[in-house]
């Protein structure tokens, strides 16, 4: 098949020694792509596909991991390459081998998230724009966190929200609470950390020694809150990882208000993404926060 031909022709240059497939494995559990489990003589790869516009998606993901795993603090999957074959888009990835977790992998997990988020940079935002979930995520550098979380986050999602059909009511009530952010943030001045950017149950895993990895990112620098939120958001993190992260670095106080804003963002984009009933979530989020405000 050509697509894998000249994946495999693109693994060897990268690799520098000729990889060819001996087994090719599809495997589920992902929400955009198409993946596969990529057996070759000396070494299993992690193989993503999708359609050629995907080429940008992959190349931040490989970016994103690069960058985490630079910060030495959690373990992530290598990227190998990436590239189009075949009209469609790929990103090859170090194979892990996952195996169900182990009782201090949670707390493990905290605490090398922790150490992740002592990563810092200048500003808010990051060298590129990248994707969460197959929304766009920008990321333009900006000093002030308030400004950054109104415009590219809830105002980015909002703009798709609108051109996808919300009007109205709910609507005018997200709009609102997005020109309060400043309002809602004041006094709070985070650090720029480096963030996983989409740190749900399903982006994480433990290797059979016990230790976390954590891929699929979404990286940017941002408030190191908006990953603890997320983790909150969907659920699956158990409390020895909130106790190690607090351990090693607590939160501050009103971390309970931020929260809802920054899960504003995610689930803004699960509308967008999937409609249904997260506009009414988006609207309840919304006017508990403006409620706050008063
Ligand atoms: P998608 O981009 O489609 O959401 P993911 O990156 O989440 O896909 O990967 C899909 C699934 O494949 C994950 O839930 C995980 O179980 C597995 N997986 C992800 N990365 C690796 C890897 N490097 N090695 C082995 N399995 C992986």
């Amino acid at each position: 098949m050509a697509v894998w031909q000249q994946i495999e022709e693109a693994l060897s240059r990268a690799l520098g020694e000729p990889f060819t497939a001996r087994e090719r494995r599809p495997l589920g559990g992902g929400c955009i792509n198409e993946a596969f489990r990529v057996q070759g003589r000396d070494r299993t790869l992690f193989i993503k596909l999708n359609s050629a516009d995907g080429l940008e998606m992959f190349s931040a993901e490989a970016a994103g991991l690069a960058a985490i795993l630079a910060s030495a603090s959690v373990r992530a999957p290598r990227p190998i390459a990436w590239g189009i074959a075949g009209g469609r888009s790929w990103l090859a990835l170090e194979c892990i081998a996952f195996a169900p977790s182990r009782s201090d992998s949670s707390a493990l997990l905290g605490e090398q998230l922790a150490a992740m988020h002592r990563c810092t940079a200048q500003a808010f935002g990051w060298e590129r724009d990248n994707t969460i979930g197959a929304s766009p995520q920008y990321n333009t550098w900006t000093q002030d966190w308030a400004v950054f979380f109104r415009d590219q986050r809830i105002g980015r999602q909002l703009q798709l929200a609108r051109e996808g059909g919300l009007a109205g009511d709910t609507l005018e009530r997200l709009q609102h609470l997005q020109e309060a952010i400043p309002r809602l943030l004041d006094g709070h001045c985070p650090q720029p950390s480096l963030l996983h950017g989409d740190l749900w149950a399903g982006n994480w895993a433990t290797t059979g020694d016990g230790c976390p990895v954590i891929f699929d990112p979404a990286v940017y620098y941002g408030d190191r809150e908006a990953d603890l939120a997320m983790t909150e958001l969907f659920g699956g993190f158990d409390s020895s990882f909130y106790r190690a992260y607090r351990g090693a670095w607590p939160l501050q106080p009103g971390y309970a208000t931020r929260k809802r804003l920054y899960n504003l963002y995610h689930v803004l984009n699960h509308f967008n993404l999937f409609g249904g009933s997260y506009a009414s979530q988006a609207r309840t989020l919304a006017d508990r926060l403006l409620g706050e405000l008063r």
